[in-house]
C-alpha cells in the first residue's frame, strides 16, 4: 500500500508516492516523484522520475488547454497516476499546508470542519494556503474514500515559549491569534531528525538551521525543539527572500498607504512578489542568475542576503545562549558554496571556521578542525517528512 504526498504551490504541484512497509529497506520507500509547473501561466512542464531519478514521463499533459488551472493540472496528475497503476494501492494523501494557525499544532485528518477552519487562514498565507486547500477539496470530490492528512509548516514551532511568539501588541490581539507562528517546520523537523542520525550528540546541542531557498528562514533549536525562528505571523518576516521583503519597519507600510495611497492588494503584491532578491536586483529572484551576473545591483542583492543571514544568526545565537552547530539547507544552502563561505566568514565571531575544500565539495560536514561550531550541509526532504507523519497516523 502507498501514500501520495502533495505540495501545491502558486504555480506548481509537486508530488511523491511512497510505498509503506516495503519488504526490505526503510519503512517508507519513494516509488516516484515529480512536478507540474506553469499552472496559471508560464511554460508548462510535467516531469516525473522513479526512485533512482530515471525520468518516467515528461509529456506536456494538458496540451491544448489555454489556461491550465490547479484543478485541471490535478486532474491530469491523477489520470497519470491512474495510468501508471499507482492509484489502486493508495491508502492516504498527505498535504503540505502552510498555515495551521492557533488551532493546529500537529498533523490532522481533514474533514469539512477542519477545511473551513483552514480556509479562514488564507489571508495569512496568500501565496500558498489557497492552493494547498484547493488540492484537498479536489481530492475529496474525486476520491472521497481516501484519508487526507494536513501537515503544517507552522506546527513544529508550537512548542516555543510565549516570549518567543509574542508581538509587543495589546494582549487582546495576541489572544486573537496575532502572534509569531514560524514556517518551514516540515523542513526543520526533517533536518533535526536527520542531524540526530548523523550526529547523536547534536540531539541535545544548540543548533541553528538556515533553510535558504526561494523562501528562506532560520530556526534555533535545543534538544531538537524549536526555540525561536525568523518568520512570524506570516511567511514575510525575517530574511529577505526570492521575492519577499523579509523584516520591514511596519511604518513603511503605513507610509505606503497614507502617503502613497497604495491599496492593500498592491502592498501585498509588492511585499510578497516584487521585493527581496528580485526587488533589490531588479534582475531576478534566482540566486544562480544573480551569482552569474556582473551587474552591481545583483551584488547589492547578494550582499544584503548574506548580511541579513548574519544578523539573524546573531539574534538566534543569543536566543540559545550560544551555538554548537549550524546547518545549511534549501536550494541555496545545499548548492551554493559561495553563499555558505560568505555567511561563515561573517560568522567568524562565533569561533566558526570553514574547511574550504569540504565546502566546495558540498560535503555533509564542512567545518575546519579548529572550528568552535560544527557546520553541516543537509539536503531537506519535506515530502518524506509528510509521508512519515501520514505513515505514523496509518499505524495508529
Ligand atoms: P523553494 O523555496 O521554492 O523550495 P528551493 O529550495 O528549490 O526553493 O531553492 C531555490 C533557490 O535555490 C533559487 O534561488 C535557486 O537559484 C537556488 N539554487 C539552486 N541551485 C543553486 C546553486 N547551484 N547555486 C546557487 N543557488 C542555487
Amino acid at each position: 500500500m502507498s501514500i501520495l504526498v502533495l505540495n501545491c504551490g502558486s504555480s506548481s504541484i509537486k508530488f511523491s508516492i511512497y510505498a509503506r512497509r516495503p519488504t526490505e529497506g526503510p519503512e517508507l520507500q519513494v516509488l516516484c516523484h515529480g512536478e507540474y509547473e506553469g499552472i496559471g501561466g508560464g511554460e508548462r512542464h510535467f516531469a516525473a522520475a522513479d526512485a533512482e531519478g530515471n525520468p518516467l514521463d515528461t509529456g506536456d499533459y494538458g496540451a491544448g488547454t489555454d489556461n491550465l488551472t490547479h484543478t485541471k493540472a490535478l486532474d491530469y496528475l491523477l489520470a497519470w497516476l491512474q495510468d501508471q497503476d499507482y492509484m489502486d494501492n493508495l491508502e492516504a494523501t498527505g498535504h503540505r499546508v502552510v498555515h495551521g494557525g492557533k488551532d493546529f499544532s500537529a498533523p490532522v485528518r481533514i474533514d469539512s470542519s477542519v477545511l473551513k477552519r483552514l480556509e479562514a487562514l488564507i489571508p495569512l498565507a496568500p501565496l500558498h494556503q489557497p492552493h494547498n486547500l484547493a488540492a484537498i477539496r479536489i481530492l475529496a470530490e474525486r476520491y472521497p474514500e481516501f484519508l487526507q492528512i494536513a501537515c503544517f509548516d507552522t506546527a513544529f514551532h508550537a512548542c516555543q515559549a510565549p516570549v518567543a511568539r509574542r508581538y509587543a501588541l495589546p494582549r487582546e490581539l495576541t489572544d486573537a491569534g496575532i502572534q509569531r507562528y514560524g514556517f518551514h517546520g516540515l523542513s526543520y523537523d526533517y533536518l533535526s531528525r536527520r542531524l540526530r542520525t548523523l550526529s547523536p550528540a547534536a540531539g541535545n546541542a544548540r543548533v541553528i538551521i538556515a533553510h535558504l531557498g526561494n523562501g528562506a528562514s532560520m530556526c534555533a533549536l535545543r534538544g531538537s525543539e524549536s526555540q525561536a525562528t525568523s518568520m512570524g505571523f506570516t511567511a514575510l518576516e525575517g530574511l529577505p527572500m526570492g521575492t519577499r521583503c523579509g523584516s520591514l519597519d511596519p511604518g513603511v507600510i503605513l507610509y505606503l498607504q497614507q502617503s502613497r495611497g497604495m491599496k492593500p492588494t498592491a502592498i501585498s503584491d509588492l511585499l510578497y512578489r516584487r521585493s527581496g532578491l528580485l526587488g533589490v536586483s531588479g534582475i531576478s529572484n534566482d540566486m544562480r542568475t544573480l551569482l552569474a551576473s556582473g551587474d552591481p545591483r545583483a551584488k547589492d542583492a547578494i550582499d544584503m542576503f548574506v548580511y541579513r543571514i548574519n544578523r539573524e544568526l546573531g539574534s538566534l545565537a543569543a536566543a540559545l545562549g550560544g551555538v554548537d552547530a549550524l546547518v545549511f539547507s534549501g536550494g541555496i544552502g545545499e548548492h551554493s558554496p559561495v553563499i555558505r563561505a560568505r555567511v561563515c566568514e561573517l560568522a567568524g565571531w562565533l569561533g566558526l571556521r570553514l574547511d574550504p575544500a569540504a565546502n566546495d565539495r558540498s560535503s555533509s560536514r564542512i567545518d575546519a578542525k579548529d572550528s568552535a561550531v560544527a557546520v553541516w550541509v543537509i539536503p531537506t526532504n519535506e515530502e518524506l517528512m509528510i509521508a512519515s507523519y501520514v505513515n505514523e497516523r496509518l499505524g495508529q
